[in-house]
């Protein structure tokens, strides 16, 4: 018996993982809670013919993970979701959005379908990039195309603890690992420059990189969160107070999947004053990005960071987060509140 078939067949129908469940929340079809999900993967297993019903059905879920802290029986709800979107990709059955990520990320090497080169962000600090280091610095697909300023600043703080980059980078796989289709090449290809380089950590400032590059690779990484990094190193960075009051989202695949929670905080209040959110650490809400929903539903995607958006506490100057995916949807839904990255913050906090 499968894996899967087993946490299918663990599940009582409770309901505790559809009460916790951000999409069931926005919209309360059964089908689109975990529960239902569940159903569903198991209806597939079985035969059931698969319609856009179901392909919708398994296609919503944002692999946040609440389901799976939340269970009693010890079922594994997201692992499901995603083992059967890759059992139906192989059978050619999936939506547009996750062809064209898949179709994107084969053709350029990263989801966004973006054929600039990847690694210009570096600009006048190309030449500080190494061949042979411990450390390297994982900059993204957002990072690198999305906030390229922000990956520039954490790789001039980073470079001065000795961290290079990989000099031909790719996606790291989540955004087709997620959605079901297969990564290897794209690991295979980060994998040998990492060797080549003999770094013996992988650092990162992506919530869904971090979880890939830990948990998914075909060989085993040593990876930090950027935040974990440098809150190691607080006493070496010569940072001022802030008179500044912020929230922090705890990203779901960097906090409730990879336990890492206090270090972002250490950062935070490192330099100014952190007023908590509603539903944090392993309650926090997820922003709505993930798993493919911002591609493949974008006003879901809203309406979750909308949701969202309504823990954060009044007069607070930003929230802030460690995720570039976070980030992006969060201030979709966050109307006049500034969303930042911590190293944002640091930047601020620099003397
Ligand atoms: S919480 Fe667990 S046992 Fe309960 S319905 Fe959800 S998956 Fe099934
Ligand atoms: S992982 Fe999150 S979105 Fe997906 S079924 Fe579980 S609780 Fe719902």
């Amino acid at each position: 018996m499968t894996e899967d078939m087993r946490s299918i067949l663990k599940c009582v129908r409770c309901g505790t993982c559809r009460s916790v469940c951000p999409v069931f929340d926005v919209l309360g079809w059964e089908s689109t809670g975990a529960r239902g999900r569940m159903m569903v993967a198991h209806g597939v297993s079985q035969g059931l013919e698969v319609d856009k019903d179901v392909l919708d059905s398994l296609n919503t879920c944002t692999t946040c993970g609440m389901c799976k802290e939340m269970c009693p029986s010890g079922a594994a709800p997201t692992k499901v979701v995603e083992n059967t979107r890759h059992q139906l990709v192989l059978q050619g059955k999936m939506t547009d959005a996750q062809k064209e990520l898949r179709g994107n990320a084969i053709e350029t090497g990263n989801p966004l379908g973006e054929s600039a080169e990847r690694m210009a962000w570096l600009g006048d600090s190309r030449k500080d990039v190494k061949d042979k280091a411990d450390y390297v610095y994982f900059s993204g697909c957002l990072g690198s195309y999305r906030y390229p300023d922000l990956a520039k600043r954490t790789f001039d703080i980073l470079k001065k603890f000795g961290v290079t980059v990989l000099k031909d980078e790719v996606c790291c796989g989540s955004p087709l690992l997620r959605t079901g289709s297969d990564p290897s090449e794209l690991m295979e290809k980060n994998l040998d420059q990492i060797k080549e380089i003999g770094a013996h950590t992988i650092i990162t400032g992506c919530a869904g990189c971090f979880s890939t590059l830990k948990n998914d690779y075909p060989e085993k990484l040593n990876v930090m969160h950027v935040s974990q990094f440098l809150a190691e190193r607080l006493d070496e960075m010569d940072l001022k107070k802030l008179d500044l009051k912020v929230a922090y989202h705890d990203p779901c695949h960097l906090g409730r999947c990879n336990g890492v929670f206090d270090e972002p905080r250490q950062l935070i209040t490192a330099v100014c004053e952190l007023d908590e959110m509603e539903n944090i650490r392993e309650k926090s809400k997820c922003c709505g990005a993930g798993g493919g929903v911002l591609k493949g539903y974008p006003e879901l995607a809203l309406e979750l960071s909308k949701k969202r958006a309504e823990d954060i506490p009044e007069g607070v100057d930003y929230l802030v987060t460690v995720c570039p995916l976070c980030r992006t949807n969060l201030q979709r839904g966050s109307g006049d509140i500034k969303v930042i990255d911590v190293l944002d913050l640091l930047e601020m906090a620099m003397v």
